[in-house]
């Protein structure tokens, strides 16, 4: 990425690839950033844009915030819960794009539990939970896990899982029910502290882009 950036006067813009990505893509070309190719279907890593040296780098969503704390990207696209999760605080978050919006909820098989063995809890986003049931006074044991969470429950490995919920079909699908409503998620633009200060004028001015196109 250090080959990327020294390269370029311009910016680099780091997106979670997937469902974002193709949210954040119409979002990107409304303020002129077109890249020279499918970032989802390619192969290719890097895509150079429509604007000057701006490239775009499409990466799994977790290493989003890392690429931008170190200054591998100047900009980020990532979803709130990513940020909440990650352990850092090299970047500012000027805008929610209110792209991609889903929430963050507790879900289960609908029983409660009645004896008095700690909860088990499957999920992406241990932080998160540990800091939504310390909330509620109530101790847990937290899975981590890195997909398909839906099975926690349903083969005994955890109680309740905590895990994004969109349309609640893939919950359906499996016999899970929302239980409890975390947080609210939508992605976020996110910039490298020292970018900010470096690549002042043309980042504000892209925030500024941004923010008119969201209404
Ligand atoms: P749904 O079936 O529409 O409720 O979507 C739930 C599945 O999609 C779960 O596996 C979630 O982890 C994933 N999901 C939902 N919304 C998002 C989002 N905004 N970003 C990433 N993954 C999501």
């Amino acid at each position: 990425m250090d080959q990327v950036r020294e390269r370029s006067s311009g910016l680099v813009i780091a997106v979670s690839k997937g469902r974002i990505l193709q949210e954040a893509l119409p979002l990107l070309a409304g303020v002129g950033i077109v890249p020279n190719g499918d970032p989802d279907e390619s192969r290719k890593l890097i895509f150079e844009t429509t604007e000057g040296q701006t490239k775009i780098v499409a990466i799994r969503a977790v290493d989003v915030p890392t690429f931008v704390e170190y200054g591998a990207a100047d900009i980020g696209i990532a979803g709130k819960d990513v940020l909440l999760e990650y352990e850092g605080d090299g970047f500012y978050e000027p805008i929610d794009l209110k792209i991609s919006a889903c929430r963050l909820m507790l879900a289960g098989r609908g029983r409660v539990r009645n004896d008095s063995r700690r909860l088990r809890i499957a999920t992406k986003y241990p932080k998160v939970t540990r800091h939504y049931f310390a909330r509620k006074g109530v101790q847990v044991e937290v899975v981590k896990l890195y997909g398909s969470m839906e099975l926690a429950p349903l083969v005994g490995l955890a109680d309740y899982i905590v895990d994004l919920v969109d349309t609640g079909n893939t919950l359906k699908a499996n016999g899970l029910v929302a239980m409890e409503h975390i947080v609210d998620i939508t992605s976020r633009l996110i910039v490298n502290k020292a970018s900010m200060k470096i690549k002042h004028a043309q980042i504000t001015d892209l925030i500024d882009r941004f923010s008119a196109i969201i209404g």
